[in-house]
């Protein structure tokens, strides 16, 4: 137990010289200063307020596609027609084309620079990427021309082809050319998974396609990075040119397609009574009407269809193109008002998905849109669709979901949350990265992060408890706990991270967060988030643009969050190191004499006592003859006239308000705060008064700006504080939070009982949590 909780002291006002910090080394300049020259050099295409500039520019991509699905060997085929502008102010000899697919190719670097390692029970998953090289999967380029039929040189690094220009394309200027390929479509659920490929249903023999890195697509060639064409290794994702399409998608007669953009032709490849179905939902607001039932898919699952048919759809302003195709698939569709304007929000899913996704996708699409354009800008695409293909990932348009009931039907709320959870997370990324288009090849963060912030905000506003797992502070403290060398900043390129989800999900999440209910403020941050969102939407925006439009829009200088919580690694864990109580004396010098000598014959020990030194009158010494007879009559404790006259002027010098502060029986509490974690933030303190009421006090992260390491803050109350609590409500994901109160606090560390072989586990004294809690400082 602690013997002491509150030092009390009695001075004068003079005595509250509390000094400024003593410090022994250089504890400060560095976590305050501006990022400086760590951020881009400002230019005509990217300004300093985070703004494009007035040069800005980025290229475009306009794809025309032909491609079929071959349902029998579960492979496809293309052909496309690109037309590359030009928009830089530079000329170009070559351009770069993404084959993704590649990357589970025969040179692929992927299973190369992945460490592996044999355990006494592997799964085969972990063998087969072991054992993973085949040309199976390749992708195929069957021939490659310009407008005039002429073939292009081309050459093939792994996951990028360069196209060596005819003539070198001038700035302004386009080049039209055409691609054949080919390629086996993988097994992503039961073999080499990954983003996209088929899922078989063994009970009805029929496939589940989602197609997504099925073309040669443009590399972004961008003013802060010329090329992007780092090679795809699996985690970092896209990086994509925005662009107009037109694909043709043939496939089995009896499959249902759904697709980035808007359906051509549904006369053609609806029967004509699932397009009246449609033409309803496009006027239905409050539930999602069901184009194709349960019991029609069922129907079509028994048959294989040799027809074909080919479905057409069209999409502007889009970084990509995905599509699904089943004979499994139900549809359902409803309309969604946002910004004047209807958007369909729809779902495709087997019957093994429902009942949950009959009930509550649709719905949720249509929430999320609404959530998110709250936040940002309204949703400009004409449709969202949500397909469940029992792992996520996200397009423009469409999104791949998981969430399915076990075989019987049943699901538990952990399934419900998790598909709820997913749905909003993928359906979102249609605003980060599908329209604020960053690149997902070197920062996963930026659409990440940034999305799984929107994704918490959303999952509130759907529901008040929903149990979110990203985004509250306190959730991120296993990780920001975990070893230094599991840890690694926020700006760090995708392939490079070793804890994926927390660094590049949760822990930006979780910063916006803080930054939105702590640092800043909902009003400030939600009007710069939202700046932030609308100058770069349809563009490329990099992490400079983030970090200096939030700044720009708000006049909070950020430099030392983003160089603490993106440049750093470092944890919060700030403690409450001691608090001192003063009162202001206001008593006459008989009142105080008389309790100095109360005091003095009381405690002839006077050990440790937290007076001030000057306070406590001084033995005399009978060292001097000359002055022997002027000590042998002083009584310390006499009132002597010297001591009245100056009362007197001192009273006699004060204001009225000044006497009223003087007998305003205020309590001081000089609070000190050690940084022992590094990552600087405000201090939060909740101060608990006699009377049960309490009130808490919020101090900028600038206390720490002189001295990083340790700070003391006098608090004024005219109430009496019995407790004190440092970030009450948990908003500063504070690692060690047994440090937060004064007096302090001990909470026990629970430990498991268990039962079997193994005999007694950690019972040893060096164990005890109790112990282990109080060695805590
Ligand atoms: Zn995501």
């Amino acid at each position: 137990m602690l013997k002491k909780i509150i030092a009390i002291a009695a001075v004068g006002l003079a005595g509250m010289n509390y000094s400024f910090a003593q410090h022994t080394e250089q504890n400060h300049g560095y976590r305050f200063e501006q990022l400086g020259t760590m951020l881009r050099t400002p230019n005509v295409y990217r300004t300093a307020s985070g703004a494009p500039g007035h040069m800005y520019w980025q290229q475009q991509a306009n794809y025309v596609i032909d491609v079929e699905l071959n349902d029998d060997n579960q492979s496809i085929k293309g052909s496309e027609t690109v037309t590359y502008v030009n928009n830089s102010p530079d000329q170009l000899t070559y351009l770069w084309l993404q084959l993704d697919q590649n990357n589970r190719g025969k040179d692929s670097d992927t299973p190369k620079v992945t460490e592996s390692s044999i355990g006494p029970r592997m799964s085969m998953r972990a063998l087969e990427g072991i054992l993973w090289h085949s040309d199976d999967y390749d992708v195929k380029i069957h021939s490659i021309k310009d407008s005039n039929g002429t073939p292009l040189h081309i050459a093939i690094n792994k996951t990028m082809m360069r196209v060596d220009l005819p003539q070198p394309l001038k700035a302004g200027e386009s080049f039209t050319f055409s691609i054949d390929w080919s390629f086996n479509i993988t097994d992503r659920v039961g073999f080499i998974g990954g983003r996209p490929g088929y899922e078989l249903f063994p009970k009805d023999g029929n496939y589940l396609y989602t197609m997504s890195e099925w073309f040669p697509r443009m590399a972004v060639y961008s003013d802060f990075e010329g090329w992007q064409n780092k090679q795809f290794l699996g985690s970092g994702e896209f990086a994509l040119t925005f662009g107009n399409y037109e694909v043709r998608i043939t496939v089995p007669a009896d499959h249902m397609v759904g697709a980035t953009g808007v359906l051509q032709n549904p006369e053609q490849v609806l029967s004509s009574t699932e397009f009246e179905r449609w033409k309803r939902a496009t006027q239905t607001y409050d539930k999602p009407v069901i184009i194709r039932t349960q019991a029609e898919a069922e129907q079509l699952e028994k048959g294989k269809s040799k027809d074909k048919k080919t479905w057409i759809f069209k999409a502007e302003n889009v970084r990509d193109f995905a599509w699904t195709s089943s004979r499994k698939f139900i549809w359902d569709a409803m309309a969604v008002k946002l910004g004047g304007k209807d958007v369909m929000a729809m779902s495709y899913y087997a019957k093994e998905a429902n009942p949950l996704w009959e009930q509550y996708s649709t719905r949720v699409v249509a929430h999320t849109l609404k959530s998110y354009s709250s936040h940002t800008f309204d949703y400009p695409y004409p449709v969202a669709i949500s397909v469940e293909a029992s792992n996520g990932m996200e397009y423009p348009m469409i999104c791949f979901n998981y969430g399915r009931p076990d075989a019987d039907g049943t699901y538990s709320e952990a399934i419900k949350n998790g598909m709820i959870g997913v749905i909003i997370h993928e359906v979102g990324h249609n605003f980060f990265p599908m329209i604020v288009n960053s690149d997902e090849r070197q920062w996963t963060w930026m659409d990440e992060g940034l999305n799984t912030f929107m994704q918490y905000m959303a999952e509130q506003e759907w529901d008040r408890n929903f149990p979110s797992r990203r985004g509250p502070a306190h959730k991120i403290v296993p990780y920001m706990k975990s070893d230094k060398n599991l840890l690694e900043p926020i700006m760090t390129n995708s392939e490079n991270i070793i804890q994926f989800g927390p660094n590049a999900y949760a822990k930006p999440a979780t910063a916006l967060n803080i930054l939105r209910e702590t640092v800043m403020g909902r009003e400030l941050f939600d009007f710069a988030f939202r700046e932030y969102s609308r100058r770069w939407m349809f563009r490329h925006p990099t992490p400079d643009d983030l970090f200096r439009t939030l700044e720009d829009a708000s006049a909070v200088d950020l430099d030392w969050f983003w160089r603490g919580w993106f440049y750093g690694t470092e944890p919060v864990d700030i403690t409450i190191e001691n608090v001192n109580w003063y009162k202001l004396d206001n008593r006459t010098p008989a009142e105080k004499k008389a309790a100095a000598k109360a005091e003095f014959t009381r405690d002839e020990t006077n050990v440790s006592r937290d007076f001030n030194a000057k306070d406590v009158p001084q033995t005399y010494v009978e060292s001097d003859p000359a002055t022997k007879d002027f000590y042998t009559t002083y009584n310390p404790f006499t009132v002597t006239p010297e001591d009245e006259d100056a009362y007197k002027k001192f009273m006699a010098s004060l204001s009225e308000k000044e006497k009223a502060l003087l007998n305003s029986n205020m309590n001081f509490y000089e609070m000190t705060f050690k940084n022992v974690g590094g990552l600087v933030m405000p201090l939060i303190i909740e101060f608990h008064y006699a009377d049960g009421t309490s009130e808490i006090e919020r101090i900028p992260a600038e206390i720490w700006r002189k001295n990083e390491s340790e700070v003391t803050k006098v608090f004024p109350k005219q109430k009496e504080v019995v407790r004190f609590v440092l970030d009450p409500k948990r908003e500063t994901a504070d690692i060690d939070e047994s440090s937060n109160y004064w007096p302090r606090q001990y909470q026990p560390t629970r430990f498991e009982l268990f039962k079997g072989a193994g005999g007694v586990r950690g019972a040893s004294m060096g164990d005890n949590p109790m112990k282990k809690a109080q060695n805590k400082k």
